[in-house]
């Protein structure tokens, strides 16, 4: 199995994600321009312009959502929350899903409540993106398996590993893993991992890859479990 770290230099990369979100926002655009101008000339002979218009116009809503998480990083509230009932309510939200492509998501958790400084919402962003990329992973369906458990010297990492049986990533792709718009989906942004992983590293976590084409991939991600530094002396109570 190949396994690697992201870096973070990835992200700092202002530029290029400028020029990319600049790119991907014309082209769509540019497509809506000429069928609205045909439009315009033949309006009532072509019902099937306003489909492309309306797909067009859901690529950019769908993308834009992503970028704004990554454009209002101030945002960001830790809070304590159970990291548990977290994943319990993106499991529930993604179920349906997951079920319409044979996918059974088996969830394997050490404890019953596990309490972690995090914003929850950032959090349930992630967790979204990576089971999201594990039903796609597997057309045919599989097994999804969600594991939580403690790691560290004293216990106070806390592991969410995301494992699915599904297509895996070349070891050329790994790299590009994080990179703006890298993408091998017809309908994909290629933004959900570099946000995950902005998320993750905003939480002082890690995040690992590991992969074997036609095996499956594991994600893992790495959280300590309180951020006492940032915690005033009467809410360390769970560190
Ligand atoms: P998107 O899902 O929109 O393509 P992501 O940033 O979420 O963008 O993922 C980038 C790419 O990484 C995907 O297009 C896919 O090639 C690869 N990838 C991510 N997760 C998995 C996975 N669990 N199994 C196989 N490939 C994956
Ligand atoms: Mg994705």
């Amino acid at each position: 199995a190949q396994l690697m770290m992201l870096n973070s230099e990835k992200l700092s990369v202002a530029g290029q994600l400028a020029a990319g979100i600049a790119h991907e926002i014309r082209n769509p655009l540019t497509a809506i321009k000429g069928f609205v101008k045909l439009l315009q000339r033949q309006l009532q002979e072509k019902p099937h312009y306003f489909e492309i218009i309306d797909s067009e116009i859901d690529r950019i809503e769908l993308i834009l959502n992503e970028l704004l998480i990554l454009a209002k990083p101030q945002a960001i509230e830790y809070h304590e929350k159970n990291l548990l009932s977290i994943l319990e309510q993106v499991t529930t939200l993604l179920e349906s899903q997951a079920l319409l492509r044979n996918v059974e998501i088996q969830k394997q958790f050490d404890m019953h409540e596990l309490i972690i400084q995090c914003d929850e919402n950032q959090l349930k962003q992630v967790f979204i993106n990576f089971i999201k990329n594990a039903i796609e992973a597997m057309p045919d369906g599989g097994a999804l398996c969600i594991r939580v458990s403690l790691e560290g010297r004293s216990q106070d990492e806390v592991a969410i590993c995301i494992i699915d049986q599904g297509c895996g990533i070349p070891e050329e792709q790994l790299a590009k893993l994080g990179e703006p718009f890298f993408s091998t989906k017809e309908k994909g942004t290629g933004l959900g991992f570099m946000v995950s992983k902005k998320i993750i590293e905003s939480h002082d976590g890690t995040l690992l890859v590991k992969s074997r084409v036609n095996e499956g991939t594991e994600i893992k991600i790495i959280l300590p479990k309180s951020r006492v530094t940032e915690l005033p002396a009467t809410q360390q109570k769970h560190a």
